[in-house]
């Protein structure tokens, strides 16, 4: 079959002609492709510069994906969940089997690092024709979305990311007089698919919402914040306009782009670590750490996903599709064929939010 592969640490990637074995043991179904998407960790890996991805073992080569939605095409023994025709999303990051974690399926807080991820590290991703899975990895997704459903993951680390800030923000009373949100403000920085999705879930959480860039929307970056009614700030016009913040994410792991911000923090207020990258520096001051004392600002930095956000984000995903229609299926700015996935795997496309491979 065809397979779109890696060879980490070494950068590039390529399509070609696999064998594997597609037998479908009790407990387990066999997918066919219908949709992988692409992100950063993608292009990480593609251009060598996350170290952290390797072939299963025993394999020198790794199939990469790790967003993606595929059609149940054959059951095995004892499968009762799911059916021939079943829409399913594959969950990404599979347990230790060692830690407490782990155990109770919460592998997104594995505390041994022995976890595998698939199209990542140690585990075959989802870039292929078809792939054989445990249905206990599997999420369904319903008909209504079928042209969104792969974009469950990266939807469903956003949906543990405010999960993280309404639970640690618990420490206190932080809803309004109303009971709602809608007092707290969210600065966002980072416009790409997980800024967008981080502005989408917020704003449907009641919070007023800023989805910050250093330069003016697109088109569909503008379409999407007018139906949402939240704000794209072009942030080369000053940070005086900006309102002060309750919570700031960023997404896109750059200091000197969200460090600036901070001192827009009110009192309480929560900054999520979502973005990752290398190399930019910046410095932190006494003074800094003062403010962060002197008014209780929290810390936390999120990654991954449990099976339990997979659904809430084929959820969310069903809502938006139901109350805003081509909102969400705009962010799909391109669709290209395997073919020319390793062309848009090594490079972004222009004007791009999410770009997806059609593979039937
Ligand atoms: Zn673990």
């Amino acid at each position: 079959m065809k397979a779109i592969i890696v060879k980490p640490p070494n950068p590039g990637a390529e399509v070609k002609d696999i064998e594997l074995s597609q037998e479908v043991k009790p407990g387990q179904v066999r997918i066919k492709t219908l949709y992988t998407g692409i992100c950063g960790t993608d292009r990480g890996i593609v251009s060598g510069k996350i170290t952290f991805s390797r072939p299963q073992e025993n394999a020198s080569e790794l199939i990469l994906g790790h967003e993606a939605m595929g059609v149940v095409e054959e059951v095995g023994e004892g499968v009762e969940r799911f059916k021939k025709g079943d829409l399913v999303v594959p969950v990404v990051r599979r347990g230790c089997g060692i830690c407490l974690n782990c155990k109770i399926g919460r592998p997104d807080f594995c505390e041994t690092g022995k976890f595998v991820e698939a199209g990542i590290r140690g585990l075959n991703g989802f870039m292929r024709e078809e792939f054989v899975d445990d249905v206990m990895y599997l999420v369904r997704v319903p008909e209504p979305i079928k042209d969104i459903g792969m974009l469950t993951e990266p939807l469903s680390n956003v949906v543990k990311a405010v999960d993280e800030i309404l639970n640690i923000q618990n420490r206190m009373i932080w809803t309004c007089g109303d009971s709602t949100y809608e007092c707290r403000n969210a600065l966002v920085v980072g416009s790409g698919p997980i800024g967008t999705f981080f502005s989408l879930l917020l704003r449907t959480n009641g919070f007023n919402v800023y989805l910050l860039n250093k330069r003016d929307p697109s088109p569909t970056e503008a379409y999407i914040a007018e139906r949402m009614s939240t704000t794209f700030y072009n942030t080369t016009q000053g940070l005086e306009k900006l309102p002060s913040a309750d919570v700031i994410v960023d997404t896109t792991g750059y200091p000197s782009a969200f460090l600036p911000l901070l001192k827009k923090f009110k009192k309480n207020a929560i900054l999520v670590l979502f973005g990752t990258s290398s190399g930019d520096k910046v410095e932190i001051d006494a003074d800094l750490v003062t403010f962060f004392v002197e008014n209780n600002i929290a810390v936390v930095g999120s990654v991954n996903a449990s099976k339990e956000h997979f659904r809430e984000a084929v959820n969310y995903l069903t809502l938006w599709k139901e109350k805003y229609g081509s909102l969400v299926p705009r962010m799909i700015t391109s669709m290209v064929s395997p073919e020319n996935g390793p062309e848009v795997v090594s490079k972004k496309i222009p004007g791009e939010i999410k770009t997806v491979i059609k593979w039937s």
